[in-house]
């Protein structure tokens, strides 16, 4: 099979690999469609401990075409997506519902071979199959996964106001959730005006483009401040800001993935004073059931966020996508192996 390989950092290659067999408990997939994360542009450069050679790519779809010894409920020819965390459910944090803090933890693309190649491998109990979706929406259930963790962790209080940072494919994702997951408005702030149309085209009540103007404008929009502020821009300086917009008893979401040293500093006592809380949320948790919910009953749109649909040859172009995403006018990148 072919498959795009990270051999060191930032050095991708497409090689033939032997085609991989199922073992027990295990099915083959033949990949149909997989996303492209920032998460695969930071293995891409050798961070997140990435234990190289690797064939990225953790945001899978496909169709089960080999089922190996002892899965039940599987079979071949089903659309399935699946869901990355492989989780050894004996240790401490998998015994306290915790799997994406497994102390063994193994992911589809991240520790173990993923989506970037014409077929994964992957253990039964992390393929889901998937009713009435296309292929291409079908890769969109783990980011909107890990995006109904944030929501399961964050839970918004009905007819919350909210506001969010960044308008990319997973902040546009996470707008759409909270919409219908009990706020009433969100407020999106981008740097890239089509960004921004299209949060409004989504359901954004308003946007704001940021610079000098925008502590004005979002003041004007909620002069008490916001009940939800959330950020899906890992940037460090954004996330300094989000205490300022909170409302009293607000609550801060920090979804985007920061540079692990970078430090921001904000008043302890404004977060005890004005009854703040300051909420993180990573990967995902068994949420993949829910994003399939939103996806099958068509409460959350993925197919406008699609940007570029690519072959395994141009990944290391969606990666340089990824690095300059205003530029390229880019948002959810797929790769298509066939
Ligand atoms: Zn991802
Ligand atoms: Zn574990």
């Amino acid at each position: 099979m072919r498959a795009a390989l990270i051999t060191q950092p930032r050095n991708l290659e497409v090689r033939e690999l032997p085609t991989p067999h199922p073992g027990p408990l295990e099915v083959r997939v033949r990949v149909g469609a997989t996303g492209v994360c920032g998460t695969d542009l930071h293995l891409f450069e050798g961070h997140f401990h990435a234990r190289l050679p690797l064939v990225p790519g953790h945001e899978i779809a496909g169709i089960i075409d080999e089922v190996g010894p002892g899965v039940r409920g599987l079979e071949e020819g089903q659309l399935v997506a699946l869901d990355p965390v492989i989780a050894c459910g004996q240790c401490w944090a998998c015994r306290r519902g915790q799997r994406q803090h497994c102390l063994a933890f193994q992911a589809l693309g991240v520790t173990q071979a993923g989506g970037f190649a014409q077929y994964v491998i992957a253990p039964a109990s992390n393929v889901y199959p998937v009713q009435g979706l296309s292929m291409e929406e079908a890769a969109f259930a783990e980011p909107l996964g890990c995006v109904a963790w944030g929501l399961l962790r964050l839970r918004p209080e009905p007819g919350s106001q909210a506001l969010l940072f960044g308008a990319g494919p997973i902040g546009l994702l996470l707008m759409q959730a909270l919409l219908i997951s009990g706020a009433s408005r969100v407020v999106v702030v981008d740097p890239v005006a089509e960004r921004l149309a299209l949060a409004q085209q989504l359901g954004a009540q308003a946007t704001v483009q940021s610079g000098p103007e925008l502590e004005g404008h979002l003041r004007d929009l909620a002069p008490h401040g916001f009940d939800i502020v959330a950020e899906a821009t890992g940037v460090p300086s954004v996330v300094a800001q989000m205490p300022h917009y909170a409302a009293v008893g607000g609550k801060l979401l920090i979804f985007g993935v920061a540079p692990e040293e970078a430090r921001v500093s904000f008043s302890p006592y404004d977060i005890f004073q004005r009854d703040l809380s300051i909420i993180g949320s990573f990967s995902l948790n068994g949420t993949l059931p829910l994003a399939l919910e939103w996806l099958q009953s068509r409460r959350i749109q993925v197919q406008p966020l699609i940007s570029h649909r690519l072959p395994l040859e141009e990944l290391a172009q969606a990666l340089a996508y990824k690095e300059q995403p205003g530029m390229a006018r880019s948002l959810k990148v797929l790769i298509t192996p066939e």
